[in-house]
């Protein structure tokens, strides 16, 4: 007889199950998230919560927005995925979204994040085979993020995992950020790209400083190594400009999106210019590049941060977060105040995130703490003064419980 999965719904069976079920990659609080819409999220006990991650920066447009909900409901009754070795209308128009509004011509889309930095590492390695006699490396910041698969965590400057999975794949050197002499002593013949997130997310929010940035793009000039930028992070109006090259003058050769590319659906994009259109048929792919569903709500999303210029309101209320900030930092004692629009983070006088996360969300506020000392925010794109003003009582009600 077959056995019939009857739908699990109270929490406390739904946590049991997910307690011998799910692989232990990860530490989660005991709470099941259920429903969302705009700047809030529930849980099975219907219980609220003021989302100030965004899924990890990812629902730029909020939870559950009209527009991706309208796309993905009529590309799906249309065409969900005809193959990888079609053409089809949404990646056609997506990609042209894309080239219209930034400073590249091509577009490969894939899934993750990490994904689309894979295919930037091959394509560089593709352009250091037929432009740079060979030239392999690929020179990373210290403390950068690209992701969990096995090249892109070579790539990641995260001293905590120097040691793991080894062997890792080689060819990348990680030189500390905003320190032009590092970068030119760690350059060499071997050097085919430099790599970095032109603000680091997940190390803590560090900013690239202007001029660094501007000699990296004169040393790549010089040198003829590839300028790439990992915006899976700061892309999509998240900083206040709608791809954070912007803020720097510069073009990279290459970018990289993910997270609020797709508002919350999987999706990702290597970007670049004409000139490094240079993959042969084979070297890249995947089964899920360009399908319809994705590609669909990929544009209504980007669409949609473009038409509400949403990058602007990042911009607006990220000042507004940072005053918030100021006013009680001498009360608290918080320390370097940072980010661009949306991306913010501060440090704490003590290793607290943690405890200061958990009191947060027990009173209805998600945070997160990406270093032992550092609190960061990302809110969704559409985040209103009076959201600001919740999270800030929330918070501060927090720190005054475990600061003092
Ligand atoms: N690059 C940056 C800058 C990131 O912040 C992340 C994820 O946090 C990644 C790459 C990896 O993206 P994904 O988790 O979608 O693979």
């Amino acid at each position: 007889m077959t056995m019939v999965n009857a739908r699990i719904e109270s929490t406390q069976e739904l946590l049991e199950e997910a307690e011998q079920s799910i692989l232990f990659t990860t530490v989660r609080p005991g709470i099941v998230m259920d429903y969302g819409k705009e700047m809030y999220l529930w849980d099975t006990n219907g219980r609220k919560y003021l989302d100030f991650i965004g899924g990890w920066a990812v629902t730029c447009l909020g939870h559950c927005p009209e527009v991706m909900v309208k796309a993905l409901t009529e590309q799906a009754s249309r065409l969900i995925n005809a193959s990888p070795s079609f053409w089809n209308k949404p990646m056609i128009h997506f990609a042209k979204l894309l080239t219209d509004h930034s400073c590249f011509d091509r577009v490969f889309f894939a899934s993750s994040g990490a994904e689309a930095n894979e295919g930037a590492i091959k394509l560089a390695r593709k352009y250091g085979s037929i432009h740079r006699k060979g030239a392999y490396e690929i020179i990373t910041a210290v403390n950068g993020f690209h992701g969990r698969t096995l090249a892109t965590m070579s790539a990641t400057g995260k001293e905590k995992w120097k040691d793991l999975f080894e062997p890792k794949v080689s060819g990348f050197k990680h030189v500390p950020l905003n320190d032009i002499h590092a970068m030119k002593s760690a350059l060499s013949s071997n050097t085919c790209a430099i790599m970095l997130e032109p603000i680091q997310g997940e190390g803590g929010v560090i900013v690239s400083d202007e001029g660094y940035i501007k000699a990296l793009r004169q040393l790549c000039d010089e040198t003829g190594v590839l300028l790439i930028f990992d915006e899976v992070q700061t892309g999509i109006g998240r900083t206040g400009k709608l791809f954070a090259y912007e803020h720097y003058g510069i073009e990279p050769d290459i970018m990289t999106l993910a997270k609020g590319i797709g508002g919350g659906f999987p999706l990702s994009a290597l970007l670049t210019k004409e000139k490094f259109n240079i993959f042969e048929a084979g070297d890249q792919g995947g089964t899920y590049s360009s399908q319809p569903l994705g590609m669909e709500v990929g544009f209504a999303v980007v669409n949609e941060v473009i038409q509400k210029e949403l990058a602007n309101n990042a911009e607006k209320q990220g000042e507004y977060i940072q005053t918030k900030l100021y006013s009680i930092a001498e009360e608290f004692n918080l320390k370097n105040i940072r980010g661009m629009g949306l991306l913010i983070a501060f440090d704490l006088p003590t290793d607290s995130g943690s405890e200061i996360v958990s009191e947060c969300l027990n009173h209805g506020l998600i945070i997160n703490s990406p270093r032992p000392n550092v609190i960061r925010l990302m809110p969704p794109l559409i985040v209103e003064e009076k959201d600001v003003d919740v999270m800030d009582e929330i918070l501060t009600n927090a720190l005054k419980k475990i600061l003092s």
